[in-house]
């Protein structure tokens, strides 16, 4: 999971790393008072999960509590490569004298982690990258060693950095381990004409299988005002949904028979609604929270259930099918192909409970075939 920049400053902040005063607000008068109270002279910064703001014009600099009122109402509601910003930070600016790039990244196929670093960081820094890579020092970085003092120093004089970064270079190494990130990244990190080391933007992108270890994570996402409702109420309920922009609800268990199911159905010539795994959860809680989720899309006019079975048993999940009919209240058609580990069990369940909306299918290509018609025909 990506953090927002102001997310990633805080872990920054906590790991003692240096970040100028800063303030989120979400209105162009809020912004006024935050740079009255962070002294006048501030930077006006789009807060979403994309990179290039600055190149956007969603990075600038006010003079003045006025000029960043108007430079907030500018860059409040603007579009970000499909990011809209909705919420907006106000940092003291800084004065640079030069604008460094460092990053460590996990490098999956060498096994280790990488230090990549340059004395030319900014917006420049993929042109930079791409015409002059002596000028970005990559050093790899044993994850059982880590970074300390020696390697720091060695990171920052590979890279021309003043030697004065190498105790961020450390710090910003334990960010990466105690926060279990799997990417930290700062640019810039700048020198000030003060002679300051100071961390002007970040990145951090968290190792989802370490959420447990750090329940507040995520707690922005469910409150981000520009996130898909159908979307924040299906992670709210735990499940693995995501909307597309079709007319076929679709339901599955396993995240490669879902994307097949898509394939399949947009193969009928529909469009799926949405991606929605199950996983192993036959459970009717799972199922009933999955269709009450696809229901509630206006732009749904029929579900289809593709389910095969493995260690997840049909049965149950036919169990689970006719216990969510009691708690959902079905309004578009359902089509099941159930399949696999106990398929003629779970196909006895659903035609016992014979549900005037709800057909089977014996095959995948039958099953999508069927659901693409009915959302043809409407409800
Ligand atoms: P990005 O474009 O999304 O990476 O956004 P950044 O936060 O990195 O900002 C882009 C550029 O704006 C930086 O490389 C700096 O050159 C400039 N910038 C950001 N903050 C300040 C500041 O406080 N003072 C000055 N003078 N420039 C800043
Ligand atoms: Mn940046």
């Amino acid at each position: 999971m990506d953090l927002y920049e102001y997310e990633a400053r805080e872990l920054f902040k906590s790991h003692g790393i240096a970040v100028p005063d800063a303030a989120v607000v979400t209105s162009p008068r809020e912004a006024r008072a935050a740079a009255e109270s962070l002294g006048g002279r501030v930077v006006v910064k789009a807060q979403v999960k994309t990179g290039g703001r600055g190149k956007a014009g969603g990075v600038k600099l006010a003079a003045n509590p006025a000029a960043a009122q108007l430079t907030a109402r500018q860059i409040l509601g603007m579009d970000i490569g499909g990011h809209v910003v909705r919420r907006i930070m106000l940092a003291q600016a800084a004065d640079i004298q030069a604008e460094f790039y460092v990053s460590y990244v996990l490098d999956r196929a060498a096994g280790v982690f990488l230090a990549i670093a340059s004395a030319e960081g900014g917006t420049e820094i993929e042109e930079v990258a791409a015409s002059r890579p002596e000028a970005v020092a990559r050093i790899p970085v044993d994850p059982r060693r880590g970074v300390d003092a020696a390697k720091s120093a060695e990171i920052a004089k590979a890279a021309h950095l003043p030697p004065e970064t190498a105790l961020v270079l450390a710090q910003l190494w334990q960010v990466l381990v105690q926060e279990d990130a799997v990417l930290v990244e700062v640019n810039p990190l700048v020198r000030t004409v003060s002679g300051q080391i100071l961390a002007l933007d970040g990145k951090v992108t968290l190792d989802d299988n370490a959420r447990f270890r750090h329940a507040r994570w995520g707690s922005s996402d469910e409150a981000d005002p520009g996130a898909d409702p159908l979307e924040a109420a299906a992670s709210a309920k735990g499940l693995n949904y995501v909307r597309l922009d079709g007319e076929v609800g679709v339901i599955g268990n396993g995240a490669g028979l879902v994307m097949s199911t898509l394939d399949v159905v947009a193969g009928c010539g529909a469009r799926p609604a949405n991606f929605l795994d199950i996983g192993g959860g036959a459970s009717a809680r799972v199922m009933a929270d999955g269709l009450t989720v696809i229901l509630s899309d206006p732009a749904v006019k029929s579900v289809l259930v593709n389910v095969f079975g493995g260690i997840t048993s049909c049965d149950a999940v036919a169990d689970g099918i006719v216990q969510a009919l009691e708690s959902v209240h079905l309004t578009k058609p359902l089509v099941v192909r159930l399949d696999g580990n106990n398929a003629a069990r779970g196909r006895a369940i659903l035609s016992g409970r014979d549900h005037p909306l709800v057909e089977q299918a014996a095959t995948m290509d039958g099953a999508a075939r069927r659901a693409a018609q009915l959302a043809r025909q409407g409800v």
